[in-house]
């Protein structure tokens, strides 16, 4: 990495451009948004503003128009980049991924989905059956997560599932053969009624589960419901359950005895040296652990469907010797940045997320910039950018950073609470440049001081509570009901319990944490998808009332700044912010100038660009490389972009 790291220069020198850039790419994609056309081009990135309405942008017609094509022969559309992932797979056998990210309800799934049909619309034109039946399982595998994924309210601050990733696999014919999936899961919910679950339970069939794989699925949610309608009362300083018929059909549901799911919930048992006794709860452990309970068996239940479809979809048999290179296209459905009013766990590691990904798209643009400056024999440049290593740092380092900070207060014995783990952050890191909290200068809003810490995030400032933080990082599901699942009679429920086997003086090992597995997982998917060339479309939401007629600018400028869309153009402006093949430019261009329209007749391509970016005025911006011409600053490509969409 040659990338140095100057913070101040960057805040003094962006600023006023980024502010310019805001501007520039909100008139632009208003006056698309307000004529229907939802995507624009930022470089090669596609940005989607969600139209909520139905465009007939999408059908047969569409996609014979984006086949085979250019990024930039065509307007700007999610096929496209879908095409363009596609073709580098299948030309140049690389392994390619479509990283989609933008808040809830920006439009991420919906993009998704469009790419996966728009990848079997053009795929196995000869029809062959068991590709048609690959296909059709990858897309039912997507519905069934989905459905489970959308059992939840349309747009929650605590959202459970923010990122699935998929990855489908081709062979050298540049076919699907089979997938992968990976969910995200923070968070557990709340889930629907049994209504809904019908078209799901249709889907899940159709994929290849048992009946009785659904039933206890069912099952399951249903007994989630029980539980949140069971209640404790407090008799003589004990817990005891209020209604206590709902343990019965709790029991019923999980195949398991209602007494022992009445002890579960009301006790736990504890090696105190040689004898292991049960300790009664308090109301609140009581509440705790029933709430803990609900989760679990959610997340559970999940993973285990995740698993089950994995074991359906992957792909089988494959001989390289015979059929070459299985190459892959990975999509990542992935929320973006989130600051809210009021932060907590969730946001934390949906924004270290962002930072690795950050992180990713700098190690990947500065690798391919080098490659392709030696290539174009243009010289390479020192490249002047914020590096955020620091800031990935600073959440995941062995032993230093925040995560092993929180782990180290969770790992105590005896009562820690959220602010001991405060305290512990201000003195480690209290010095750290993207670090502060005591400190903080409150400038126009009040705040609670004693509870926060803010972390200056390359997108942004976000100010944290550490309200929860140490409950959500620890697993606080009591061994019993592990045991209690476990030694349910239920098969499929026992499957998923496999550590409910130890019995309690076996148990031992701590099991990871969560900000420590979330770190585990995101460092996977990193490593994953840096053996792939990225595509990325950003997500926007126009505003909070799924209307198609309103594009709220301050919403849809909180969302520029933070999905990090600036920074894509300032890694790459550091070199050069676009850079297009001569023949393409002037394709695109060629109408801005009376030299280029509609034809030229100068000696090459190459010398058509020079007159037409000397007639406007670019030529200290541009470089101009063997087959491609290089522009420095994004301002002059979206000045460009304004001319084109005025002609
Ligand atoms: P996310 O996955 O980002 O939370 P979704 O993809 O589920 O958001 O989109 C939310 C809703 O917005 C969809 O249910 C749909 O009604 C609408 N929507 C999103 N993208 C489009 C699109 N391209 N065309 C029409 N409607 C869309
Ligand atoms: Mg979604």
């Amino acid at each position: 990495m040659t990338g140095i790291i100057k913070w101040t220069t960057w805040m003094q020198n962006t600023n006023s451009d980024l502010l310019h850039l805001t501007n520039l790419l909100l008139r632009l994609s208003l006056r698309r948004f307000d004529k229907g056309r939802i995507y624009t081009f930022i470089g090669e990135v596609v940005v989607s503003v969600n139209p909520y309405k139905n465009l007939n942008i999408y059908g047969r017609d569409m996609i014979e128009q984006y086949k085979g094509r250019e990024l930039y022969e065509r307007p700007p559309h999610l096929f496209a980049i879908a095409d363009a992932a596609y073709k580098a797979m299948k030309r140049r056998s690389k392994d390619t991924c479509i990283v989609i990210s933008g808040e809830s309800g920006a439009g991420k799934t919906e993009a998704s989905k469009y790419i996966m049909q728009y990848i079997a619309a053009i795929t196995n034109p000869s029809q062959r059956a068991e590709i048609e039946r690959v296909k059709n399982m990858l897309l039912k595998s997507n519905c069934v997560l989905e459905a489970f994924g959308n059992a939840k309210t349309n747009r929650n601050d605590n959202s459970s599932r923010f990122g699935k990733y998929m990855d489908i696999n081709f062979d050298f014919k540049g076919d699907p053969i089979g997938g992968h999936i990976n969910n995200y899961l923070l968070e557990k919910c709340s889930i629907n009624d049994g209504a809904e679950f019908k078209a799901v339970a249709d889907a899940m069939k159709v994929i290849g589960f048992k009946p009785e794989e659904i039933q206890t699925v069912y099952k399951i949610l249903a007994a989630i419901l029980h539980l949140g309608n069971l209640k404790f009362s407090v008799d003589s300083d004990t817990p005891v359950i209020e209604n206590g018929k709902v343990v019965s059909v709790i029991a019923d549901l999980l195949s398991t005895k209602s007494d022992m799911v009445e002890k579960a919930l009301l006790f736990r048992t504890v090696a105190t040296g040689r004898d292991v006794i049960d300790k009664q709860h308090t109301e609140q452990e009581a509440t705790y652990g029933r709430d803990a309970f609900a989760k679990a068996i959610y997340e559970r239940l999940f993973c285990w469907i995740v698993t089950h479809i994995n074991d359906i979809i992957e792909v089988k048999n494959y001989d390289t010797t015979i059929h070459g290179k299985n190459t892959v296209i990975g999509v990542l459905d992935i929320y973006g940045f989130e600051i809210f009013d009021n932060n907590s766990f969730e946001q934390f590691c949906i924004n270290y997320c962002n930072e690795k990904l950050q992180q990713l798209f700098i190690q990947l643009v500065l690798k391919q910039e080098q490659e392709e400056y030696q290539r174009e024999g243009i010289p390479w440049n020192h490249i002047d950018y914020f590096n955020n290593q620091i800031i990935v740092d600073l959440v995941e380092q062995q032993h230093k950073g925040i995560i092993a900070i929180l782990d180290d207060a969770c790992m105590n014995v005896g009562k820690v609470t959220d602010e001991m783990f405060l305290e512990a952050l201000n003195n480690k890191l209290g010095k750290h440049a993207h670090f502060s909290s005591r400190k903080l200068c409150a400038t126009d809003k009040i705040l609670e001081f004693d509870r926060d810490f803010r972390i200056k995030h390359y997108a942004g400032d976000v100010i944290y509570s550490v309200t929860g933080f140490i409950d959500k990082n620890k697993d606080t599901l009591f061994q019993d009901f592990k045991r209690l699942m476990y030694n349910s009679s239920n098969p499929v429920l026992k499957m998923m319990w496999p550590e409910g086997k130890l019995s309690i003086t076996e148990v031992t090992k701590r099991p990871l944490t969560a900000a420590t597995l979330f770190k585990n997982s995101m460092i996977a998917l990193v490593d994953n998808l840096a053996s792939k060339e990225p595509y990325y479309v950003r997500c926007i939401k126009p505003n909070e009332k799924k209307s198609s007629q309103l594009f709220d600018e301050e919403r849809c400028r909180h969302q520029v700044e933070y999905l990090g869309l600036l920074e894509n153009v300032r890694v790459r402006r550091a070199g050069f912010a676009y850079r297009q093949t001569y023949e393409k430019f002037l394709h695109r261009y060629k109408m801005v100038s009376e030299f280029t329209w509609p034809n030229h007749d100068l000696s090459s391509d190459k010398e058509a660009v020079k007159k037409l970016i000397e007639c406007c005025g670019f030529q200290h911006d541009v470089a101009y490389g063997k087959t491609k011409i290089f522009i420095r600053t994004p301002r002059t490509l979206f000045t460009l972009e304004e001319l084109h969409a005025k002609m």
